[in-house]
């Protein structure tokens, strides 16, 4: 037996004409290896369907079959510029063709042979204005187009990967499992390759495109769920917790907990009893009652004798929390701990001795909780609350304290569904849909600033029956700079118009922690009336008093956003208000501001934000989170996603998957998958 030297992971350099100038161009495009070059999949088709003449209109772009009637001939003129003509037959018409400054197909053309041609129509001179030549080695019409740049032509991609495709063509291995290539009727990957850049017909390029969507999914969630799997064996703890305490705390609660609630404290409690290592995302639209089902789950570790941690992003946040908690455990032996960075040296030296020696059950902070010098006695579980907030390290940090807890994180962006599968895919999600019964909905009205006044005599009615604002100030993308003095002109504006009266305070990102937590806490003690601030509102602060959000410049944030202001309203008993200065100019900004005032589902928001970027706005999707995918539009095509993600998850499943013959190429692959994992983060 001969080893095959030949393999797809060779560079270009291996084909015929491809030097290290001609190399460095198609890196350009990011093709290294022969494979890079295979699955350099066109972006579209020219349609190869035959054309009547006589249908087709002056200065249309079109492809045109027919035999070539005359040799081709070269003219030249100047060194670099030439013009090549020919006549074809098609029917009975004959056409003049005309290519601009592409001398070399004249070796390609011949009287008689039959081609494609595509170009641009000119209906007076019954001519084409040829642009590319369609047809290929074996022979096959093909109508595939390239995304190429100044550096790679259309016809050198072209002619590169057929070169390519008939040397390589027997070392091109599927990888997909044979069952579910059955299964989905999709094509082995040789068929796949061949199909997508040399199509028979429409159908044929479907198909293929179709199964490389697949391909790319399936292998992008089976990296997930090994990291899942790799994720549970590590150092897991096993907290078992006293039932019947859980349930008696429940039932001593002031509100029955919604369906929802209790259907997330179930999969939570199973994680924790599991002997596997936790690692849950609870998502929740604000207000839907996350911090009771921390407060369960805390408690249900605690009875089993385990220290725990909730680390919260702000020192207000945290304290807010410690607040709350206190009474929520007034009547269970619960002994709570506040661990900030602002506190007292000898506080914390307290705090810290309590830590260590076992004194405390819950220990609430901010990162101060992962700092070096916290030893803990026993910790099991630790919840990190409105974890985006925190970096990757951080929350590994907090992985690695005590006895390697397990870790719940929550967040109260609602992910929609393709970036729950994409961008948190090695993560086990569970889900807060419902909100407690009898809340006051949010009116939100869209306004032209034209209305401006008119809505801070809105504010100032609200004020005078002892509501709060907020006021949220335009979005300057290139310039924190530019956002506070945005800030600082309304502000002052403000406090000019509603003084003696009310009293406005001023949040922004330029201010120190500090300052920005003492702020915080003014606005909720009420000391301000109006609150102006960028965008750096906190997140979960609580503020049940407040009953307005003005946003001026709606239509610069993200629906995502938007929600997220919106709901820092709506948290009290009296209605809430949420009103949009826009004068949107695009198309895009004007379905922003309507689907705002059509609905407060943040799932819903969520989802529309997404398709909205997707909607050709590439800068957007990037930074909505969702990874990038060469083939397969993980917005769009969520359903193939979905099934991907549900076969990867049946595979690694199977313990002995790796040595089954029908997965011995995928298994092959695994080690390849496993090297890219650093570049997940
Ligand atoms: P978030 O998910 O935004 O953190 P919170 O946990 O702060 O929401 O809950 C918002 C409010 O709803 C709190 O005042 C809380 O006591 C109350 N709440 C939570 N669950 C329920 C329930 N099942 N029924 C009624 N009120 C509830
Ligand atoms: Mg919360």
């Amino acid at each position: 037996m001969t080893v095959p030297m030949k393999s797809v992971e060779d560079p270009v350099t291996a084909l015929e004409g491809v030097g290290p100038q001609r190399a460095d161009a198609l890196k350009s495009l990011g093709i290294v290896s022969i494979s890079d070059l295979l699955t350099y999949f066109p972006f579209r088709y020219e349609d190869l369907a035959e054309r009547e003449l006589a249908t087709v209109t002056e200065g249309e772009k079109v492809t045109l079959k027919g035999t070539v009637a005359t040799e081709p001939t070269v003219v030249r003129f100047g060194r670099k510029k030439s013009r090549l003509n020919f006549r074809l037959l098609i029917g009975h018409d004959v056409v003049g063709v005309t290519f601009f400054n592409q001398p070399w197909l004249s070796s390609q053309l011949t009287s008689g042979q039959d081609i494609a041609v595509y170009g641009k129509w000119d209906a007076v001179h019954k001519s084409l204005s040829g642009m590319k030549v369609i047809s290929s080695a074996n022979g096959a019409a093909s109508g595939a187009i390239y995304t190429v740049n100044k550096r790679v032509r259309q016809t050198a991609i072209a002619q590169l990967v057929h070169q390519a495709y008939d040397a390589y063509q027997d070392v091109i291995y599927t990888v997909l499992p044979e069952p579910l290539i059955k299964k989905y009727r999709l094509l082995d990957r040789k068929t796949m390759i061949h199909d997508l850049h040399f199509p028979n017909d429409p159908e044929a390029a479907k198909l293929a495109r179709r199964t490389a969507t697949f391909e790319e999914f399936f292998l992008f969630e089976l990296r997930m769920q090994m990291m899942k799997v790799k994720d549970h064996q590590a150092a897991g703890i096993e907290i078992d917790y006293d039932n019947e305490k859980i349930k008696a705390f429940i039932k001593s609660l002031p509100f029955e907990l919604t369906h929802a609630q209790k259907k997330v404290v179930n999969e939570i409690c199973g994680d924790l009893k599991r002997p596997l290592h936790m690692n849950r995302l609870l998502q929740g639209d604000v207000g839907s009652g996350k911090t009771i089902v921390a407060a369960i789950v805390l408690y249900a570790a605690i009875t089993a004798g385990y220290q725990t941690a909730l680390m919260a992003p702000t020192e207000i946040l945290a304290e807010q929390h410690a607040k709350n908690l206190a009474t929520v455990f007034a009547d269970v032996p619960v002994n709570i701990v506040l661990l900030t960075g602002a506190m007292k040296a000898k506080a914390r030296r307290e705090a810290l001795k309590h830590i260590e020696n076992g004194d405390v059950d819950l220990i609430i902070g901010t990162h101060a909780l992962i700092s070096e010098d916290v030893h803990y006695r026993k910790l099991g579980f630790a919840i990190i609350d409105e974890q985006h907030r925190f970096g990757v390290g951080q929350r590994q940090a907090l992985r690695e304290k005590g006895q390697h807890p397990d870790i719940l994180a929550m967040t109260a962006t609602p992910i929609p569904r393709t970036l729950q599968i994409t961008a948190y895919g090695e993560m086990d999600v569970s889900i807060i849909d419902e909100l407690p019964a009898g809340r006051k909905p949010i009116t939100t009205r869209w306004v032209h600033s034209n209305q401006t006044e008119a809505a801070m005599d809105f504010i100032r009615q609200q004020l005078s029956h002892h509501q709060q604002a907020y006021v949220v100030t335009p979005l300057i993308e290139e310039s924190e700079a530019l956002d506070v003095k945005n800030a600082e002109a309304i502000y002052d504006h403000l406090s000019e118009n509603f003084a003696p009266d009310y009293k406005v305070g001023l949040l922004h990102g330029r201010l120190k922690n500090e300052e920005k937590d003492a702020v915080m806490t003014a606005f909720k003690a009420g000391d301000y009336d109006v609150l102006v601030s960028t965008t750096v509102i906190e997140v979960g602060v609580d503020v049940p008093n407040a009953t307005v959000m003005l946003i001026f410049d709606a239509d610069r944030f993200g629906l995502a956003q938007l929600h997220q202001l919106r709901g820092r309203v709506g948290r009290g008993e009296v209605a809430s208000t949420c009103i949009l200065i826009a004068d949107p100019k695009t198309q895009d900004g004007i379905a922003r501001m309507e689907v705002m005032t059509d609905t407060t589902d943040g799932f819903l928001l969520a989802q529309k934000d997404l398709e909205l970027r997707g909607s050709g706005d590439l800068l957007g999707t990037k930074q909505s989170g969702v990874p990038e995918f060469k083939v397969g539009d993980p917005v769009a095509q969520l359903n193939i996603l979905q099934v991907a993600q549900q076969e990867a998850i049946a595979l690694v499943d199977q313990p002995s998957w790796q040595t089954q013959p029908a997965n011995r190429e995928l298994a092959g692959y695994e080690q390849h998958l496993l090297k890219q994992h650093s570049t997940l983060d």
